[in-house]
């Protein structure tokens, strides 16, 4: 979709701590399936249209705006897409692109509305294995009245947090559970983990 870099462009900085560089020609550790991309550019195309889709491809640090589903990628593009839509858009986009991964369920949305949010969390867990090359997922089902769920080793800007509000609102909403959701760890400022808890009304 997108040829090439204009030469006018200032290389991109990612605060992802020391020992990245080059890159792309060390091996990646922290990898995401190209169907997460996907998902990203889906929600960026419906959001903004066409021209959005392509001035959003055009701020990541990859030639193509195409990936494979299920193919891996380096994480960063995730990082970069969601700065995207925080920069250009707003964070509140980047919630509800966190919500979109979640309600985008196409066919399975019939079959989602009958499950309770708990049974959707346990397969969040699995699913996230199989997404991510790195991390962890864990969700604590036992309160009565929501759950919580700890995201470990994940994020690394604020967007991602972010992104993992919006993937529970997400749950949530495919369920049609009233709640809210309460960020009440965050890695980014020190703890061991993300954490956010879900409450039911
Ligand atoms: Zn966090």
């Amino acid at each position: 979709m997108v040829g090439g870099r204009s030469t006018s462009e200032a290389p991109r900085k990612h605060e992802l701590g020391p020992c990245r560089s080059p890159r792309y020609s060390s091996p990646v550790e922290r990898q995401i399936r190209g169907s997460v991309l996907n998902t990203w550019l889906k929600y960026v195309h419906r959001q903004w249209g066409a021209g959005g889709l392509s001035q959003c491809i055009r701020s990541l640090s990859v030639r193509e705006g195409k990936f494979k589903d299920s193919k891996m990628y380096d994480y960063v593009l995730v990082e970069e897409l969601t700065r995207w839509i925080s920069s250009e858009k707003g964070m509140k986009y980047v919630r509800a692109g966190g919500a979109f991964h979640v309600t985008n369920l196409g066919m399975f949305a019939f079959i989602v509305k009958f499950l309770n949010i708990k049974t959707i969390a346990k397969r969040g867990a699995t699913t996230f294995g199989q997404l991510y090359s790195f991390g962890k997922a864990e969700y604590d089902l036992s309160p009565r009245d929501g759950l919580v769920a700890q995201i470990h080793d994940v994020s690394t800007v604020e967007e991602v947090c972010e992104v993992w509000i919006g993937v529970l609102e997400g749950m949530l909403q495919v369920t049609k559970t009233k709640g809210t959701v309460t960020k009440t760890k965050c890695r980014l400022k020190g703890d061991d983990f993300c954490e956010y808890v879900v409450k039911y009304d």
